[in-house]
């Protein structure tokens, strides 16, 4: 097995041996209440929701299933100055919700294929357990926050932080920092397949200077990497004196490219350094520079 799969199962914690498949629990609360003392009381129940992961090779090796699909978490609302999408909103939805900034409806409609768009949730994207995701490196990029559910209680916290902290279950993303200019690149082997590597930046301009800039980057080594000393060598530069070699060589400290079927390091990094170059050339295209 690829060690990709083997440390997302593993992470997942998917039982060691498969539970007897006729016996796999499901149910469908209709309240988070239900839904986390469901989770709370059943070790080896997970969250259901489009499943694409959780039914991925073979049926899923848990105990209970607790589907999200009666919680009424799956509309999308824009406003002029937040975005909630629920979290049981497919990518599909995404793809093809017209109010949404673009680069967020292009990196979802880039899924593999139309059967994934449909099943996939942006909270099972979220919780970023796949090793590559087109969408988590846009959503982290406009520095999105999640509300979450736990102890019986809603709360809020930026989608970095839920990544480390892994609090509860997901009910919405929330994006206010509409303002921010986000622009990424993804690259594929083949169309239908997921993604290889998918680069986003996101960063404010005030007085042409760049503030609260974010460098994600997904598929190098299994879970998203925020580069820190990317994010460092852009934080108050004067955005058109980005020298993109520089920008790269800080983006490159921070990841370690692991081989994989598809690409070696030495492929994922130079995918990577080109990432950047075209994200830094299509921001300076829209005038952002
Ligand atoms: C064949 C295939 C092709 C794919 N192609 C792509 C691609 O092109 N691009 C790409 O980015 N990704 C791709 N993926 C990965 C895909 O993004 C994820 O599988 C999907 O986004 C996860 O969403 P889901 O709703 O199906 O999650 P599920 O399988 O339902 O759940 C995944 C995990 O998240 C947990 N979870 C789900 N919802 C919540 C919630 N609201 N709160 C807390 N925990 C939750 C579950 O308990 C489980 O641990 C592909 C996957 C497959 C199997």
């Amino acid at each position: 097995m690829n060690d990709e799969y083997t440390r997302m199962e593993a992470e997942m914690e998917f039982e060691p041996q498969p539970p007897d498949k006729k016996n796999v629990a499901y149910y469908a609360p209709a309240t988070l209440e239900d839904a986390e003392r469901l989770k709370t009381e059943n070790p080896g129940f997970h969250y259901l929701g489009g499943g694409t992961i959780l039914n991925w090779r073979g049926s899923p090796r848990v105990k209970g299933l607790i589907d999200l699909k009666s919680l009424s978490l799956s509309g999308i609302e824009v406003t002029s100055s937040q975005i909630i999408i629920g979290a049981t909103a497919t990518i599909q939805d995404v793809a093809g919700c017209a109010d949404l900034p673009k680069p967020l409806s292009l990196a979802a409609g880039l899924f593999s294929s139309k059967n994934v768009r449909n099943m996939a949730t942006v909270g099972g994207t979220a919780t970023g357990k796949f090793f590559v995701s087109d969408l988590l490196p846009v959503l982290l990029a406009y520095n999105a926050d999640v509300e979450y559910f736990q102890g019986q209680a809603k709360a809020v916290m930026p989608l970095a932080q839920w990544l480390n902290d892994r609090r509860g279950m997901i009910c919405s993303v929330i994006l206010r920092q509409l303002q921010r200019s986000v622009a990424f690149k993804q690259e594929k082997i083949s169309k239908i397949d997921f993604p290889l590597i998918v680069t986003a930046i996101g960063w404010d301009i005030a007085d042409k200077q760049i503030h609260d800039p974010c460098v994600a980057i997904s598929g190098a080594s299994g879970k998203i990497v925020l580069s820190q000393s990317g994010a460092a060598y852009l934080a108050g530069k004067d955005a058109s004196a980005i020298d993109v070699d520089a920008l790269n060589a800080a983006v490159q400290q921070d990841v370690q490219p692991t081989e994989t079927i598809k690409a070696s390091p030495r492929v994922k990094r130079g995918i990577i350094a080109s990432h950047l170059q075209g994200i830094v050339r299509e921001l300076r295209k829209e005038g952002t520079l």
